[in-house]
């Protein structure tokens, strides 16, 4: 039986999401047996040097993927998430950092979020210097590359490639929320991908109390997490936030 967390005495709270949680919303995962990345030459579409090289092959990988986001609704443990965050005291402050790119968290409603990788659903313009800002798209730019209206070069998905940093600002929010953090939760994440899977360990050696809520345990040799709930997110995170 799954028993509700008390997480009024904490002050910082900080859940990392990974692509598990959006399972049950039907999103494909990128790493695993039925993985995305089995399928894509990741080389050839989703680098830095593809984007160079050939912008429309980024486009014709994730462009499907994006059309498939217009129909994606958001489970009960992203509900579950939004409505904790909505919850919470004056006194506490919560930050929900996720690597997954399908912009779920931001629809069920979370509003300190810290999108690590990016967001499919939106689009920036590939010039790092324009003053285009990243707009939300939902055309999948399949057939036709997309040009920025400000300075005409190549559009591009506003996500992190292969071959490129994690956003100074998303780095920056990320790393501030852990150092004061006295409660972390991963959820759906195997902690395999860093730099997001180094997180736990960092709030535990801060201090904090470190959870795990994952369909599979933790590796054995991992023990940054104290604690774990193997299960589906969307059917314990209700319960474990004392939302459902
Ligand atoms: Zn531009």
């Amino acid at each position: 039986m799954v028993l509700s967390l008390d997480l009024r005495r904490y002050r910082n709270i900080v859940v990392l999401t990974g692509a598990g949680i959006s399972v049950a919303s039907g999103v494909r995962p990128f790493r695993g047996p039925n993985g995305v990345w089995n399928e894509w030459d990741i080389e050839r579409c989703a680098t830095r040097t593809a984007l160079e090289q050939s912008p429309q092959s980024v486009w014709q990988a994730f462009g499907p993927l994006r059309s498939q986001l217009q129909t994606t609704q958001p489970n009960a443990a992203h509900r579950a998430l939004a409505r904790f965050e909505q919850s919470l005291g004056k006194h506490q402050r919560f930050t929900l950092i996720t690597q997954n790119i399908d912009g779920l968290h931001q629809l069920a409603g979370s509003r300190n979020l810290v999108e690590f990788h990016g967001s499919l659903r939106q689009s920036r313009c590939s010039d790092e210097q324009c003053d285009q800002p990243s707009f939300v798209d939902q055309r999948a730019h399949i057939q036709t590359l997309p040009l920025c209206p400000t300075c005409g070069k190549p559009l591009r998905p506003d996500i992190v490639l292969f071959e490129e940093a994690i956003p100074a600002w998303a780095e920056t929010q990320a790393k501030r929320s852990l150092r004061e953090c006295d409660f972390f939760l991963a959820v759906g994440t195997s902690g395999t991908v860093f730099p997001a899977a180094a997180f736990a360990r960092t709030a535990q050696m801060l201090g904090a109390r470190t959870m795990l809520v994952n369909l599979e345990p933790h590796a054995a040799d991992d023990l940054a997490f104290e604690e774990q709930q193997i299960g589906r997110a969307e059917e314990l995170l209700p319960t474990l936030l004392g939302v459902a």
